[in-house]
């Protein structure tokens, strides 16, 4: 029987918005349940179509934003396309002092503020197959707002320069190869620690 490691490793997925992070890391938790669980994070944004608080997000408004700040409860939090975002501190330490590993899809700011606090933490950074892919799976998501479109596209030159600071990159060309990829990554940590 394998004992379980005393304390949970994270992993942080990040990425251009429209890469695809949120379906592969819904794969992983699918994959690894229960020993890797999914960190929820707070934001300011509203809710999308079926998005529920507590479920997707944690949806607060700007004063509760501020006010988790103030008495430390972000373990990172950042602006990232006019909102504000950011991982609760309690669940990543419990879930680690548990020995669960935990998932964080959050964007490249989060990525270094991660590093710098648990520098353990695997940095994986999904990457489109070209710009022009991306591009176009941006436009499809945001079909009415061009100005959505222009400043996604904008954040994600950005992101992508972040690449070489993460401890992976993927390619997310087919999304089954990227995902057995990301297991493998993810496996390997996990049985290293055992
Ligand atoms: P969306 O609004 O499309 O769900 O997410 C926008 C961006 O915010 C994505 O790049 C996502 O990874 C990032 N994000 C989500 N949660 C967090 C978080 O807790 N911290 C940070 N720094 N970024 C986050």
């Amino acid at each position: 029987m394998n004992t379980p490691p005393a304390i949970g490793c994270l992993f942080v997925v990040s990425g251009p918005s429209g890469v695809g992070k949120t379906v592969l890391c819904n794969r992983m938790i699918e994959r690894f349940a229960p020993a890797l669980v999914y960190s929820i994070s707070a934001t300011t944004r509203a809710p999308r179509g079926a998005e529920k608080d507590g479920v997707e997000y944690f949806f607060h408004t700007e004063a509760e934003f501020k006010e988790a700040i103030a008495h430390d409860r972000l373990a990172e939090w950042a602006l990232v396309h006019g909102h504000y975002y950011g991982t609760p501190k309690a669940f990543l330490d419990d879930n680690r002092r548990a020995g669960r590993h935990i998932l964080l899809n959050i964007d490249v700011q989060g990525g270094m503020k991660i590093k710098a606090a648990y520098p353990e933490a695997v940095l994986v950074f999904l990457q489109p197959p070209s710009f022009a892919v991306l591009e176009e799976r941006i436009r499809r998501r945001n079909m009415d707002a061009e100005e959505t479109v222009r400043q996604r596209l904008e954040n994600a030159k950005v992101e992508m320069t972040f690449q070489g600071r993460y401890d992976v990159s993927i390619v997310n060309d087919h999304l089954d190869r990227a995902s057995d990829e990301l297991e493998g990554i993810i496996r390997k940590r996990i049985q290293s620690l055992s």
